[in-house]
């Protein structure tokens, strides 16, 4: 039995930062990388499941990302993941979640997996989409926001809670293979021992190509993607301000706001 779990390197923006030339993104240099959150509660409910099957079972982590993105593996590595696997192209550049979900989909081919678990949402780009996109371009069933999940490696079906508005839960029960989409709180990541962090230096990353996965360079970053960034900027603050005066000087003073904003003559 297979668990694929999708992890992200994601960016923390540091204190001072600034936009890229291209007005797209944030100046890399700015950056602090790490494992996606979500992730992390993934990757344990992965190995959880594994440290409690009688049947072996495989945890393979997998990212879309360049080498800096080892890291994350290599932590996934440390914490119990079996195999790691880093797909990366240089057309990869530019993917929106659909894109890197037509990749993560490949994946999932390629491994076969019983689960594939990916996070809720990444912390930096905050999509909520990659996950259900794969399972949506695999065909499987999934649930979005497990916050609960019990699974015996080799049954047909997980139980699983699902975390509605207003502490409402549903809980669902789905044919593998399936998609699930992890909440944080689902349970209690480990922290890697000095030990296991060593061992895990000298494990491998398996590195996949697009052509290893069936897919191109159409398939991939923009040209694949149905969405793109067209701008990233801080939108401007103060803008708020406190209208007094009686009712009639609070509505005129409404009333020119409203034609400085239409760009007419006050
Ligand atoms: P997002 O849709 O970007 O909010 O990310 C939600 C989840 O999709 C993450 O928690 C990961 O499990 C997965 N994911 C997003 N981007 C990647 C990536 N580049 N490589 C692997 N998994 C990813």
């Amino acid at each position: 039995m297979k668990i694929l779990v999708a992890v992200k390197q994601v960016a923390a923006l540091d204190e001072d930062f600034t936009i890229r030339a291209d007005g797209r993104d944030i100046n890399p240099d700015f950056l602090i990388r790490d494992l996606n959150e979500w992730d992390d509660f993934s990757l344990e409910e992965a190995v959880k499941i594994k440290e409690s099957a009688a049947a072996p079972v495989e945890v393979i982590a997998v990212t879309v990302g360049t080498d800096a993105a080892d890291e994350a593996l290599r932590k996934c590595l440390a914490k119990g993941a079996d195999r790691a696997i880093r797909v990366w192209d240089d057309a990869v550049e530019g993917s929106d979640p659909i894109a890197i979900a037509r990749i993560l989909a490949a994946v999932a081919r390629k491994e076969q997996p019983d689960l594939l678990f990916a996070g809720v949402q990444s912390s930096d780009q905050s999509f909520a989409a990659t996950g259900i996109a794969t399972a949506a371009l695999l065909d499987w069933p999934h649930a979005a926001v497990v916050n609960q999940l019990t699974y015996t490696p080799g049954a047909k079906t997980a139980l699983l809670r699902r975390e509605l508005e207003a502490g409402v839960a549903h809980v669902v029960q789905i044919q593998v293979p399936a998609v699930l989409t992890i909440q944080l709180g689902i349970n209690t990541p480990r922290y890697a021992s000095l030990r296991s962090i060593k061992q895990a230096a000298a494990k491998p990353v398996e590195l996949l190509t697009l052509d290893a996965l069936g897919l191109s360079a159409a398939d991939v970053g923009e040209a694949g993607s149905l969405s793109r960034v067209r701008r990233m900027y801080m939108p401007t603050k103060g803008r708020a301000q406190l209208i007094e005066g009686s009712s009639s000087e609070q509505a005129q003073r409404l009333a020119a706001i409203i034609r400085e904003f239409k760009g007419e003559a006050a």
